[in-house]
């Protein structure tokens, strides 16, 4: 039983990668496309490893290079619930940039409604990324695990009530 809200026990033994594939699978199961080969050949998804001689910049973000095909992130994932549900938010601006970037929409038009827009496609679905019935369906959540219900609101209302100011306020000046 994890302690409070915190579902990072339930992450334990799952790897990285699993985690950006499982987001994927997301999208997939909603009529959307496989990522390209580009987006996994070309992005950099993975935490360092210990004694890396680089440095990135830690806070995830995603990248159409192109207004066409090439969509790229840049995160750190590890096993944990923040990057489950950080990497369905990313991959929201990603499938958003591939949705719109089509021979029907001319390039210079090729761009999210507004960036509120943008960070609201990729909210929805980290929302939608911790809820329960789909944390059990992918796995995560074994039968067994009793969720408190109080203690589950409280940590998404946190998550959420916190990042209101940085995405209201912050990317919009971006
Ligand atoms: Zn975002």
């Amino acid at each position: 039983m994890a302690e409070g809200g915190n579902l990072d026990p339930y992450f334990r033994g799952r790897t990285p990668e699993w985690i950006v594939q499982q987001a994927e699978k997301f999208y997939v199961s909603l009529s959307m496309p496989a990522l390209p080969k580009s987006f996994w050949d070309k992005s950099d998804l993975y935490a360092l490893p210990a004694g890396a001689t680089r440095k990135k910049n830690t806070h995830a973000s995603a990248w159409h290079i192109d207004r066409g095909k090439d969509v790229r992130s840049l995160m750190s994932v590890v096993p944990a619930s923040s990057w489950f549900e950080t990497t369905h938010h990313e991959l929201g601006h990603v499938y958003y940039y591939i949705a719109y970037s089509n021979e029907s929409v001319p390039p210079v038009l090729r761009e999210g409604a507004n960036r509120a827009f943008h960070e609201a496609v990729g909210d929805l679905i980290s929302i939608a990324a911790r809820q329960e019935p789909y944390l059990r369906q992918v796995g995560i959540l074994p039968a067994s695990a009793k969720l408190d219900p109080m203690q589950y609101l409280l940590e998404e209302a946190f998550a959420t009530v916190v990042f209101l100011p940085w995405s209201a306020g912050t990317m919009t000046h971006l």
